[in-house]
């Protein structure tokens, strides 16, 4: 007998769950309970689809750590009755939320596949379609009776990446996402290829979630120019624990005192600042230019290649972990699902 696996459709907001209003012509948020009437092509896939919505659908602007803990617990009172999970997400801070979510699903061995659009599901040219069918199709791949992906990816125009991996660089192309540092774990062609080499394995661990996420922290981005006051109001923010700052190229940042002593002083006072660099691919790589060997001087931690996404979001999970300060910049350096090269 054919197995059909169970695949919930966690429905957050986001353009992909709009259809355009036949009288008004604005767009309004679609009916998840009715998606097998207005996609009458689901019927065809070799699964049962169940969905869920947010009770208020939002633009994803305005997802946070609270809605990330919501999908989490979604996932977490469904996961003995489903096989897989596709999370209907707007694109914007999509690669904030798979990066979220990998930290938070602990030893997870089943798919999440983060999807979306550009356009809107009931728009003629939409891009949703494909992107939701395709989504669906890669949560249900099975062999053996095991799920064949058992991570929190995410899936746009044509191909499957790893949630932590990904960025948004494009709010016009439907091609709206990259990973750069990390190739695509599948691609959709006239066939569907899974780079099986890629995957993350499971480690055999029981699944478990963990919601607590500090978000006492910050992005500051680097620029010529960037003044000391500016820098030093940020990090005396009261309460302030974790930074991420983005420097130039292979982790270079200025060599002024000015600039090194407001970094040391912030080390000592116990926050954790992380080096990741602002280029779109590469690694940072503190020592190999005098402009970084102060930084690793004074004990900043290495983001290696990690995106901005992830970082911001590994930064909230281990706060939320009350690791000791002096083992945080081992726990930072190391992956914890593929989020950067060891
Ligand atoms: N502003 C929308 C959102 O991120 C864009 C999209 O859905 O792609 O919710």
């Amino acid at each position: 007998m054919q197995f059909n696996p169970n695949i919930l459709l966690i429905y957050t907001g986001g353009t992909i769950g709009m259809v355009k209003d036949l009288k008004s012509g604005a767009l309004k948020a679609f009916n998840f309970k009715k998606l097998l009437q207005r996609i009458p092509e689901l019927k065809q896939l070799d699964c049962n689809i169940e969905t869920v919505s947010f009770d208020m659908p939002i633009d994803s602007s305005n997802m946070n750590p609270d809605k990330w803990a919501k999908i989490a617990t979604l996932i977490e009172e469904n996961y003995s009755s489903f096989d897989g999970f596709v999370i209907l997400h707007g694109s914007d801070t999509m690669s904030y939320s798979a990066s979220a979510l990998s930290f938070m699903l602990q030893n997870l061995a089943k798919p999440v596949v983060f999807t979306g659009s550009q356009l809107p599901i009931g728009d003629l040219r939409t891009d949703a379609k494909e992107n939701l069918i395709t989504a669906i199709q890669i949560a249900s791949l099975t062999e053996n009776g095991q799920p064949v992906i058992k991570e929190v990816c995410l899936y746009f125009e044509y191909k499957l990446y790893r949630g932590n991996r990904t960025t948004k660089i494009s709010a016009e192309v439907f091609n709206a996402f990259t990973s750069p540092n990390y190739p695509a774990l599948a691609e959709s062609g006239v066939h569907l290829k899974v780079n099986r080499d890629l995957l993350l394995q499971s480690n055999g661990k029981e699944f478990t979630i963990n919601k607590a996420m500090d978000s006492n922290v910050v992005i500051i981005k680097l620029f010529p120019g960037i003044n000391s006051n500016v820098l030093n109001s940020v990090f005396n923010s009261p309460g302030l624990k974790g930074v991420v700052l983005e420097t130039y190229g292979s982790g270079n940042a200025p060599t002024d005192i000015y600039f090194i002593s407001v970094l040391q002083q912030a080390i000592q006072k116990g926050i954790h600042i992380v080096n990741v660099t602002q280029c779109s691919g590469g690694s940072v790589n503190m020592g190999h230019y005098e402009t970084s060997t102060l930084l690793k001087e004074i004990g900043i931690i290495s983001g290696k290649d990690i995106t901005t996404e992830a970082a911001i979001t590994k930064l909230m999970y281990l706060l939320g972990q009350n690791i000791p300060a002096s083992q945080f910049r081992s726990y930072f350096e190391l992956p914890i699902c593929g989020e950067l090269s060891e």
